[in-house]
């Protein structure tokens, strides 16, 4: 255990949760999800991909905290007009692997926790891996990191889109990788259909571009992509209000407020790890990135406010004062 979590644990036993929960009630906690981890061997993407039970098990301590989950629109209203209830807990979900539909969707039904998915939609339409997740992925798995991704990436992104799929699995037999991550789609976003029926079983699609683009590169790009998503979406999941967005891969631009806005987008969540004050601009909400590194200890610290609490304190900030989250950064483009 790090000095970190001892700090942490005996934070939370000395009673000053409580507190923390108080002192922190009016703002608003968002967590943030990407995938499940569910192919044997190599464990690869620590915060990208977590293993399924350790999912369940925060789902499991969340719901035993007692702290109000609510869908994120819900959540947004009453932060703007400071109705939160105290100590409030949004979960959110990025890009819209299939691990979600398959394993998330199921644990977040059982708890009767309400989550919104930021689908990004380029590959939801085809059934094709994210090429360039697959190539980290197979290079990691083999312990070739000596091979350079990004060539490897532009070589098969300069393939026809049918034959790409063929040059992934020639460079994993290459390797000498095991297939089963093809077989589980560990690196597929969802279907048209499993983006349907995620939205009839409960989870809220929301925008977070169709190229899952760089917004700080590509900025001017913004509008165009969130009129690509919300069509895509619209085909797939009906008359939804897609209103709510998240930054792809936490990527910012000093005009994005702006575009957003005028493109009718009312919240953006970040990968800046805090908590969200009432008053705080809609369009740059911060989260906590969970994943399979983070301990139930740091979890729990952020859910009661410890974590932003104590950093207050000037003593004790260097010993909890977190990150600035790299969890988001997979890239993934279309
Ligand atoms: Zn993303």
């Amino acid at each position: 255990m790090s000095l970190k979590e001892v700090v942490l644990s005996a934070a939370r036993s000395a009673g000053l949760a409580a507190a923390a929960r108080k002192a922190t009630g009016s703002q608003l906690r968002i967590l943030g999800y990407h995938g499940l981890w569910l192919t044997p061997g190599y464990q690869f993407g620590n915060c990208v991909f977590m293993c399924p039970e350790v999912f369940e098990a925060r789902m499991a301590r969340l719901k035993g905290s007692g702290q109000p989950v609510l869908p994120l629109a819900e959540a947004v209203d009453r932060l703007a007009n400071g109705s939160l209830p105290e100590a409030a807990v949004v979960i959110t979900i990025d890009d819209g692997w299939v691990s979600t539909f398959t394993h998330m969707l199921p644990v977040l039904e059982k708890y009767r926790l309400p989550a919104t998915l930021y689908a990004t939609t380029w590959y939801a339409g085809r059934a094709l891996p994210v090429v360039n997740v697959a190539v980290d992925y197979l290079r990691a798995a083999a312990g070739r990191l000596d091979i350079d991704g990004e060539a490897k990436v532009r070589e098969i992104e300069a393939l026809p889109v049918g034959e790409r799929l063929d040059a992934l699995r020639c460079f994993g037999a290459e390797l000498g990788v095991d297939e089963a991550w093809l077989e589980l789609r560990q690196f597929n976003i969802m279907s048209v259909d499993e983006l349907a029926e995620a939205q009839r079983r409960g989870l809220d699609v929301q925008l977070h571009t169709h190229r899952h683009i760089d917004v700080e590169a590509h900025v001017d790009a913004l509008p165009r992509e969130l009129d690509e998503n919300r069509a895509f979406l619209r085909a797939a999941v009906g008359d939804a209000r897609l209103e709510h967005f998240c930054y792809p891969s936490g990527t910012n631009h000093p005009r994005a407020r702006a575009l957003l806005a005028a493109n009718g987008v009312r919240s953006g969540t970040l990968v800046t790890e805090g908590l969200n004050a009432p008053g705080s601009d809609p369009l740059a909400l911060r989260r906590f990135l969970d994943g399979r590194s983070i301990s139930d200890a740091r979890f729990d610290a952020y859910l009661s406010g410890i974590l932003h609490y104590m950093a207050h304190m000037p003593r004790v900030r260097p010993l909890v004062s977190g990150r600035r989250s790299s969890a988001g950064r997979e890239r993934h483009r279309g």
